[in-house]
């Protein structure tokens, strides 16, 4: 096989500085780089180009950020497509996910290029690791990193993005007890800053998930320890 080809990261903003000192740090990460500075250009590039991630501001004139990234998660074709938010203030983080776009990660203005990098690498990781995973089960769950698809005892469920990864993680080893601490290193990335409390509250939303068609709660709360499944 030839090498594989450098993925492809868009970048959405509409500060040209910005834009330019982003797009520049990607390219000297050996990634290859795409331009928006709004959302309607965005949405046409993501169809043109289908970039491997896209990092996204929040702030844009006309359709917003947030727009942006509820339309690519809500198509079938695109909601596979990582997407790292930059948001300007940490309340329009919390806004972000209270409105539940799907993003898969936030970054807070003004942030360190360094983690930024690290955060698209991570992101970059994960999906690259699904790309070639295979089918995970566990009792009646399965788990097909391919089609993003999870069904419990042959019925669909529906999960977020941060469930799903919460998930695979849980399936990779069943039994194996995982800290808030672990679980936010391979679920939202190293060198994030993410509240551990944030890690319960999707465990919750995950539970609900894997439970919308009955069946018991397989996710097991270990005191002081963290989650295990199974
Ligand atoms: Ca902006």
């Amino acid at each position: 096989m030839s090498q594989p080809e450098q993925p492809t990261v868009l970048v959405v903003e509409d500060e040209p500085a910005q834009r330019e000192v982003l797009a520049y740090n990607l390219g000297a990460e050996g990634f290859t780089v795409a331009r928006a500075e709004n959302g309607e250009e965005a949405l046409l590039l993501v169809d043109e180009l289908a970039p491997d991630l896209i990092v996204l501001d929040w702030m844009l004139p006309s359709v917003s950020g947030i727009e942006v990234c509820r339309r690519l998660k809500s198509r079938q074709d695109t909601r596979g497509i990582p997407i790292i938010m930059l948001s300007a203030r940490a309340e329009e983080v919390d806004r972000v996910r209270g409105l539940e776009t799907g993003a898969d990660d936030y970054v807070i203005k003004p942030y360190s290029l360094v983690e930024l990098m690290a955060r698209v690498r991570a992101q970059l990781r994960r999906t690259r690791a699904a790309a070639v995973g295979q089918r995970l089960e566990f009792e009646d769950i399965v788990l097909d990193p391919e089609t993003h698809k999870v069904f419990r005892a042959e019925q669909t469920l529906k999960l977020g993005p941060t469930e799903f990864r919460l998930l695979s993680t849980f399936m990779e080893k069943p039994g194996r007890v995982w800290s808030r601490e672990q679980l936010l290193d391979r679920v939202w990335g190293r060198d994030i800053y993410v509240d551990t409390r944030t890690v319960d509250v999707h465990i919750g939303r995950l539970r609900k998930a894997l439970c919308q068609h009955g069946g018991d709660d397989p996710v097991r709360t270990v005191r002081g320890a963290g989650y295990a499944l199974g």
